[in-house]
């Protein structure tokens, strides 16, 4: 389901600001640079060159954001151009100057357990296809496209820009989470993302050229849509389908794979993933995945015994686990403009069986900004400055 009613633009009278790997933003813990991981899927040495990069020139970890990528923060003066070139070398940087817009969701475990076809030959499609059109450089920071297999995970996480599987042969084109009507079949559907991709740019410098997500476009869906319909794919369908409005499945624990495998989905506290855990991960599997909801995938595992290790490295496989309904903001002592040390509240509120609401599912956020808040109904707990408030999700 779409939300409800036509979200009130916000006025942009500036570019974005989206820290990248090349582009770091200035903490009050020090420089951050986000890495952007496309379908949140990194092979074993490129995890070991992200823990290496966190301990030799970070604070020694890395933090999961909600669309699949990690952040280092803590980073030493003037380390960027080094860390760049460790992810370039690493196959981490195809691209600088596109590097902010790579912000790729796609299906958890897609091709591995489930889903009505494999999306990662979409997610690389279109990063190739993204990083060899100069003027997709102009993305925003902002952009999100989203690659659902059809079993509803992603697609309900409003990307600009998304496909979505309604059987194995015709592909949904999703503009701001919702259906556009337009279809294709899978051997076309990257093309098709990346014409919607154009039109958006198109039509947002048709508006002025400060819209930083394609919501903000005054009629953005119809307009969006018919500048696609104008290149022509195939004729809008109608009716539309509706697109989740929350994912319908988060893999926690042990899944089976397609293949016999054994796939382990574990929750990452507060999304801070530690060197060891790096470490740890890159000896279990050839490749993981990074999910939106700060957590990691270890598939193609003969069985699942490797769960006692995860467990005991601190990640989360239990179902019940009161972190798999925690998420918090930097707050103190990462970000200046926090009032409270969040992830340290947070977690003794865990800890001690506290956390407010009945234990529902809560983002902690150090101001009203609330950063890396997960979307759908989520309490929102906020520092006020003299304790929290709890803030219940609007219907
Ligand atoms: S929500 Fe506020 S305190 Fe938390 S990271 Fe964002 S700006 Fe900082």
């Amino acid at each position: 389901m779409s939300p409800a009613g036509p979200p009130t633009p916000p006025l942009r009278d500036r570019a974005d600001a989206c820290p990248g790997a090349l582009q770091t933003h200035s903490a009050a813990d020090g420089e951050l640079a986000r890495v952007r991981v496309p379908g949140g899927l990194l092979r074993a040495d490129q995890v070991r060159v992200l823990a290496a990069a966190a301990v030799e020139l970070g604070d020694g970890a890395l933090e999961l954001t909600s669309r699949g990528n990690v952040q280092l923060r803590g980073l030493r003066p003037g380390s960027a151009g080094e860390l760049g070139d460790r992810l370039a070398a690493a196959g981490l940087l195809p691209s600088d100057s596109h590097e902010t817009a790579r912000n790729l969701l796609g299906s958890v475990l897609s091709g591995r357990a489930g889903g009505l076809l494999d999306a990662r030959p979409w997610i690389r499609g279109f990063d190739a296809g993204l990083c060899a059109d100069p003027s997709l450089a102009a993305l925003p920071g902002r952009f999100l496209a989203t690659f659902d297999d059809g079993r509803g995970d992603v697609a309900a996480l409003g990307g600009d820009v998304g496909l979505f599987a309604l059987s194995p042969g015709t592909v949904a084109l999703t503009l701001a989470g919702a259906d556009s009507g337009l279809r294709a079949g899978p051997a076309d559907a990257v093309a098709l993302a990346l014409a919607a991709t154009r039109a958006f740019l198109a039509e947002r410098a048709g508006q002025g050229g400060t819209a930083w997500r394609l919501v903000e476009l005054a009629e953005g869906l119809a307009r969006v849509t018919a500048r696609v319909a104008g290149m022509q794919v195939e004729a809008p369908a109608d009716p539309r389908v509706e697109v989740p409005a929350e994912p319908l499945v988060r893999p926690i624990g042990a899944v089976p794979q397609d293949d016999g495998r054994t796939a382990l989905a574990a929750v990452v506290p507060l999304g801070r993933l530690t060197a060891a855990h790096l470490l740890l991960l890159a000896d279990l599997a050839a490749e993981v995945q990074l999910t939106p909801w700060r957590g990691v995938v270890v598939p193609d595992l003969a069985d699942g015994s490797a769960a006692d290790l995860l467990v005991e490295a601190g990640l989360v496989l239990d179902t019940d686990s009161p972190w798999t309904r925690v998420t918090a903001c930097a707050g103190l002592p990462g970000c200046a403009k926090s009032l409270a040390d969040v992830r340290a509240d947070a977690t003794a509120a865990v800890m001690v069986g506290s956390l407010p609401a009945g234990g529902a599912r809560q983002h902690w956020a150090g101001c009203e900004r609330r950063c890396g808040r997960p979307g759908g109904a989520v309490v929102d707990v906020v520092a006020t400055g003299s304790g929290y408030r709890i803030d219940a999700p609007t219907a």
